[in-house]
């Protein structure tokens, strides 16, 4: 592809595009007119998930106010209570919760949000950012209607903060907070941007890379940077086309949120799941810095392959077996090999889901030659007499597939071994 292209797609998209709001339906919209450019038809495809509009998010510490954001689809709240920062996960930590508005580190976790809400938690904060950084706005999510299925059904309010506040919070030996939620809870449509190159066989290839940003992030190198890819990935395609194989291509909304748009897709072609061979994932490369990696889920001979390959050509790049954090995983879950490729980079030089995601850690001439691999690769795969990949999933990975898709606790699955 080339680099002037590659420059005004990220030129033209940077600004953030939450899944669910009309910037996501924005730069979907600009996704497909690309694919139409290209000659790809294009078909938006919208699916709904929980969600609702926030009208009131206020957190006070002692009467003083900490900047937050309320979790959509977390409901209504308005209490006053003592709160806990949960530092470990185990089984006494839990007992501690009852009655109180917990402080979780990082990441909402299913079973963390299971256990808090089994043992007579009020109410949940997530913390988000980096001390070191300038930046301490709160990011905003959603919460995840499987999370909410998790603990049976039980919606508790959750709110994010800046670790900063949090880390204050905690030092000020304040005694109790009050949380109050307001919003409009109702479904919200989210979308993912699908096309297809026909080809000779009646089975695909499916490329995916998710489109969507998080709240506080331009979404530049996460993810526009792997839309470019599958872009280009088209482009090549285009020219062999019809390709022994069809390729159809996904640019998913939701991913950030909780993979929703590959999980969607897969539903909403599930009677055509035998036909797809393989799902190249492309999430986030072309920085400055940082190397290139290919993760297999699917039969350790696709790393081997892979390295091979690389090698052959003379192309740097690490393949290894294991579940990525990405729209690849439930291809895999659902029984199609998967690979994702990333360029992965030191916290030293990138970090994403914030405002310090931006062009500015981007090379285009190194976006192009990672997408140049990408494509190749693609089109090895989609002219091959036969996808060489076979549709299975090791045993091993398939567990970790379950500990990801947070059907199993980790514990329990590593019990098993
Ligand atoms: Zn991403």
């Amino acid at each position: 592809m080339d680099i002037k292209k590659i420059k005004r797609i990220l030129k033209d998209t940077a600004f953030p595009h939450v899944s669910g709001t009309p910037e996501e339906l924005k730069v979907a919209q600009y996704l497909a007119e690309e694919c139409r450019a290209l000659g790809v038809e294009p078909k938006i495809e919208g699916f709904q998930v929980a969600g609702g509009e926030i009208q009131l998010a206020m957190l006070t510490a002692d009467g003083k106010e900490i900047p937050c954001n309320g979790y959509m689809a977390s409901g209504n709240a308005d209490i006053t209570a003592p709160f806990i920062h949960l530092r470990e996960k185990d089984k006494a930590s839990f007992t501690q919760v009852k009655d109180k508005i917990v402080i979780l580190d990082g990441w909402l976790e299913a079973f963390d949000y299971k256990d808090i809400a089994e043992n007579g938690a009020l109410g949940f904060i997530i913390t988000n950012g980096n001390v070191n950084f300038k930046d301490s706005s709160p990011d905003k999510r959603y919460l995840a209607e499987r999370i909410v299925e998790s603990a049976d059904g039980k919606k508790l309010p959750g709110m994010q903060i800046h670790v900063k506040d949090a880390a204050k919070l905690v030092k000020s030996g304040a005694k109790e907070l009050h949380m109050v939620l307001k919003q409009k809870e109702f479904p919200v449509t989210m979308r993912n941007v699908t096309a297809e190159i026909p080809g000779k066989r009646d089975e695909w290839i499916v490329c995916t890379a998710h489109f969507d940003s998080t709240y506080l992030s331009k979404g530049t190198w996460d993810n526009m940077t792997g839309c470019i890819a599958l872009l280009g990935i088209m482009e090549e395609l285009k020219k062999t086309a019809p390709n022994n194989y069809g390729v159809r291509f996904v640019f998913c909304g939701g991913e950030e949120e909780d993979l929703y748009g590959s999980k969607n897709y897969l539903e909403m072609h599930k009677d055509e799941i035998d036909k797809m061979v393989l799902d190249i994932n492309v999430d986030m490369i072309g920085e400055t810095m940082g190397s290139f990696e290919a993760c297999c889920t699917a039969e350790e001979k696709l790393s081997h392959y892979l390295s091979y390959l690389a090698m052959e050509i003379g192309w740097g790049m690490k393949a290894y077996d294991e579940v990525y954090s990405s729209d690849s995983t439930p291809f895999a879950d659902k029984g199609i090999p998967a690979v994702t490729f990333a360029r992965m980079c030191s916290g030293q030089y990138a970090s994403f889901h914030n405002c310090y995601d931006t062009e500015a850690i981007l090379s285009p001439q190194q976006i192009q030659k990672d997408v140049e691999f990408i494509a190749w690769f693609a089109d090895r795969m989609a002219n091959a007499v036969k996808c060489p990949v076979d549709r299975k999933i090791p045993k091993k990975l398939k567990k970790k597939i379950d500990v990801y898709l947070e059907r199993v606790r980790k514990e329990d699955a590593d019990e098993d071994e």
